[in-house]
């Protein structure tokens, strides 16, 4: 079955077709990712570096084909997909550095102690090698950062993995350009074929059967939580449960305390309404739901957010679909009679997916008694909720699922004042800020993107920055080796340089 691209601007039918992959072409897919496995999971830690910069170049070298393209796919600006082709690099070239430090694999040395009493201990080494094919979904969301050559990608191949990629089928055309520049830099590093495998499809049986195929043994995705429920479901029942990290959004709910209201009130609200409607609130970092302390601060705060928020412009949403689940999603919340329309862009632009940014109100008590108010809209549109007493904010906190991200805007007297908030929410969230907006991840060492579940299956893991390669790995204990059978970075002189854990101790 073949399908085409979609403009989600204009609804006009993109050049090219695409092919649905059948079963057995992902099928041969997944073998050949796992013949490959047995020769890419012996790189060195440089020969991956060199290979994850060489995929880095040649998606430089698509050059502006790769960003027009992306753009008619998607309806985002080409200054949004020249930045985001940026962070897809940079992320490549980050995991390229950590290759080459090399003391991710967390190698530990238990040395040997023959006359220990009353038994000897004998000499165990541990340290982290990668799982085997992992397989991949490509996010609509980023169709770059988080697609055929993003996050989930980049650590995959940075922890020694082979990949199967499913392309995000809203945008093919960008999935097999950036396909093309892996392979290309597959064949360049003299790397096998199955290394890197692009499947399409527009159906869930498509991403169905990598999840299935035995062969596979591990799952990254970003997207809806529907889609990431159904695929870790699907890997537990496998005879050969595996693990599947997906990132199903959030609504990342901030707190603004009274005093920074008086304060900054106004220039706050207005950078909140940018943040909600930054990439048309397509983020799973977008603040969905503010939480207001209600005072003359907060009052004026409200009253700037919905002057900004009429003043915003309609813009057309990565797909059709995603459309109409945004508009459903406010008709929904909306039709709770104690949840109003704060405000709303005041100019109508009709068309395929063109989405107008929302603003709802509430208060405390409602959303503390009807916590399906606090699930995702995914798109420009943020739940206003006015609490009386600081009693309240910790009601909300605490009745809060798990989400990637919180923040807490304050005075530096007031945040101490509310350090049980902050311990609160520190239980609910992968990422807690202050005086800051979670849209813009940085790709980092330190970055967690993650967080308890639904907002993702493995609470413990990051899909962005460095740490994002340990999802990918397995720990391996070698006990008694000769040192000559022994791993580099286990071997006794270190000829990795690599910090490690001996005896209890790190060292050089
Ligand atoms: P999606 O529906 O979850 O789809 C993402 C990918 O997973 C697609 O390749 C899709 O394939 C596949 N998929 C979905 N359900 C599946 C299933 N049951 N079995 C196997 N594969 C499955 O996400 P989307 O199309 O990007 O957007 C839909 C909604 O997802 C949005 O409205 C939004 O709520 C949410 N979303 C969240 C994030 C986030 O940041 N976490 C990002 C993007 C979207 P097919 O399309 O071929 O079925």
């Amino acid at each position: 079955m073949s399908f085409t691209g979609i403009n989600p601007a204009t609804g006009e039918t993109l050049a090219g077709t695409f092919e649905e992959s059948t079963p057995e072409e992902v099928a041969h897919a997944c073998w050949q990712a796992a013949a490959a496995f047995h020769t890419y999971r012996k790189l060195s830690g440089e020969a991956k570096a060199q290979f994850l910069e060489r995929i880095a170049d040649e998606i430089m070298a698509l050059g502006p084909e790769l960003l027009e393209r992306a753009n008619l796919e998607t309806a985002l600006p080409i200054a949004r997909l020249t930045g985001e082709r940026g962070r897809t690099t940079g992320q490549l070239r980050l995991f390229a550095q950590y290759l080459r430090e090399g003391s991710w694999v967390d190698a530990r040395i238990d040395t040997a102690l023959p006359d220990r009493q009353p038994l000897p201990r004998p000499d165990l080494r541990q340290m982290l090698i990668p799982l085997g094919p992992v397989g991949i979904f490509g996010a609509s969301n980023f169709p770059l950062a988080f697609s055929v050559a993003g996050g989930d990608t980049a650590s995959a191949l940075a922890s020694g993995c082979p990949v199967v990629v499913k392309a995000h089928p809203a945008h093919p055309g960008t999935s097999d350009l950036v396909g093309k520049a892996i392979r290309k830099a597959v064949e360049a590093s003299g790397l096998p074929e199955g290394v890197f495998q692009l499947v399409h499809g527009t159906t869930v049986e498509v991403g169905m059967a990598i999840v299935e195929n035995p062969l596979i043994k591990a799952i990254g995705f970003t997207g809806s939580f529907r889609g990431g429920k159904a695929i870790f479901d699907a890997a537990v029942r496998r005879p050969e449960p595996i693990p599947v990290y997906a990132e199903m959004g959030s609504t990342n709910p901030v707190f603004f305390l009274p005093g920074i209201l008086k304060d900054k009130g106004l220039d706050l609200a207005k950078a909140y309404v940018d943040s909600v409607t930054l990439g048309v609130g397509q983020f799973c970092t977008n603040p969905g739901l503010a939480i207001v302390k209600q005072s003359d601060g907060g009052d004026a705060f409200i009253s700037q957010a919905r002057l900004a928020m009429a003043q915003t412009q309609p813009t057309a949403m990565l797909t059709k679909g995603i459309y109409q689940a945004y508009t459903s999603g406010i008709e929904k919340l909306n039709s709770h009679s104690r949840v109003l329309i704060a405000s709303k862009s005041e100019t109508v632009v009709e068309g395929f997916a063109t989405a107008q940014p929302t603003l709802l109100s509430t208060t405390a008590d409602v959303l503390v008694d009807n916590p399906e108010l606090t699930e995702e809209v995914f798109g420009p549109s943020s739940l206003l909720v006015t609490a009386d007493t600081k009693e309240e904010m910790l009601s909300v906190a605490n009745g809060l699922e798990g989400h990637l991200t919180a923040t807490v805007f304050g005075n530096p007297d007031e945040l101490a004042e509310y350090a049980d908030l902050l311990e609160v929410l520190e239980q609910k969230v992968g990422r807690v800020l202050i005086n800051g907006f979670p849209t813009g991840v940085e790709v980092s060492h330190a970055m967690n993107h993650g967080g308890p579940y639904p907002a993702t299956t493995d609470v413990r893991s990051t899909s962005v920055g460095t740490n994002a390669i340990r999802r990918f790995a397995r720990p391996v204990c070698y006990q008694n080796f000769p040192d000559a059978l022994l791993p580099d970075a286990l071997k006794a002189d270190n000829p990795l340089s690599i910090f490690r854990l001996v005896d209890g101790a790190w060292q050089k």
